[in-house]
């Protein structure tokens, strides 16, 4: 076996080699006396996990062992060439043991192989879960991102429309952001979207859909919701931004927002027009001063 670089890599350390040499002996020794009961099994498995486990591919143990048999089929041949019956007993009772030996060990390298296979795909799962679970998030605020906003918005509409509840769309936008990214700074800036984002987390429920449109852009969907309820959430949310100064680093600044209102009707047929009526009731609160909550009213026919 030392003739091969890679075995010799393996069986570098002498005490190795000489423990291996011993049990080797005694496998041979104790080969005629042998009984094949549940504790010969187990032995056997456990040499075979061994010896995957220390790296020895499974081709060299076989092939060894193929060798091994060859080696001593000769020897028995030159001993007992004068006795058939014997040397042919001897030699089919060297072949079934060798046979059986071989099957626990091959049993043996592929439980380990599954095993570790299993456990890699274990850990893929859980690093899968875990991508998808960040790709559905915005880094800087931890809320959903666009694609997971609208993806849960566009399912809650379908639902809604099944059941024949009403879906209410806050469209949220941070007044004069830009003046306040000017004058205190961009990391300033992302404080405050966060602060924000957590303030406005803490008024609607656990089952409200909330998520990052863009940039100082939000959107909520308040499920199973009515106008009167929709319009007064999003006055919590207005008035408890505006309420306190945002402090952070030394910089201190009064942040308001302002507010577009949707609700779903039979009439509304996509998630996009129910948004595209939030935001045009957020360009009215807009054009009337900011830090205002509007409702969409469908503009008279003309
Ligand atoms: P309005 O009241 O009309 O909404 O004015 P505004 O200044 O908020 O609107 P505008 O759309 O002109 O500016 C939005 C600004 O938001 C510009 C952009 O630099 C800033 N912004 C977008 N995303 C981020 C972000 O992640 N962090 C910070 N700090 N600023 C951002
Ligand atoms: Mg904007
Ligand atoms: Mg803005």
């Amino acid at each position: 076996m030392l003739k091969f670089a890679e075995l010799r890599a393996i069986l570098a350390d002498p005490a190795l080699l000489a423990r291996l040499k011993q049990s080797q002996r005694e496998y041979l020794l104790n080969f005629e006396s042998a009984t094949f009961d549940t504790a010969y099994a187990e032995r056997r498995f456990r040499i075979g996990l061994v010896h995957e486990r220390v790296g020895l591919a499974q081709k060299w143990y076989l092939g060894a062992y193929r060798h091994l048999a060859e080696l001593i089929v000769r020897r028995l041949a030159d001993r007992y060439a004068g006795d058939a019956p014997r040397l042919t007993s001897l030699t089919l009772t060297l072949h079934k043991t060798f046979r059986l030996d071989e099957i626990f060990v091959v049993e043996a390298y592929y439980h380990n192989t599954t095993q570790r296979l299993e456990q890699s795909l274990r850990e893929l799962t859980e690093a899968h879960r875990q991508m998808e679970l960040l790709s559905r998030l915005d880094p800087l605020t931890q809320i959903a991102n666009r694609r997971a906003l609208l993806e849960a918005l566009d399912k809650e509409l379908r639902r809604s429309r099944r059941y024949h509840r009403r879906l209410a769309l806050l469209f949220l936008d941070v007044d004069h952001f830009k003046t306040i990214n000017d004058e205190h700074g961009h990391a300033f800036g992302d404080r405050v979207l966060r602060h924000l984002t957590g303030a406005t987390a803490a008024l609607i429920r656990l089952a409200d859909i909330f998520g990052r449109y863009g940039g100082e852009e939000f959107v909520i969907g308040l499920v199973e919701c009515d106008e009167p309820m929709a319009e007064e959430v999003a006055e919590r949310i207005r008035q408890t931004i505006a309420r306190t100064a945002f402090e952070w680093d030394g910089h201190r600044a009064h942040i308001t927002v302002s507010i577009g209102v949707a609700l779903s009707t039979p009439e509304v047929a996509t998630l996009d027009a129910l948004i595209e009526q939030a935001d045009r009731a957020l360009y009215r609160a807009k054009t009337r001063g900011r830090n205002r909550v509007e409702l969409y009213r469908p503009s008279p026919p003309a």
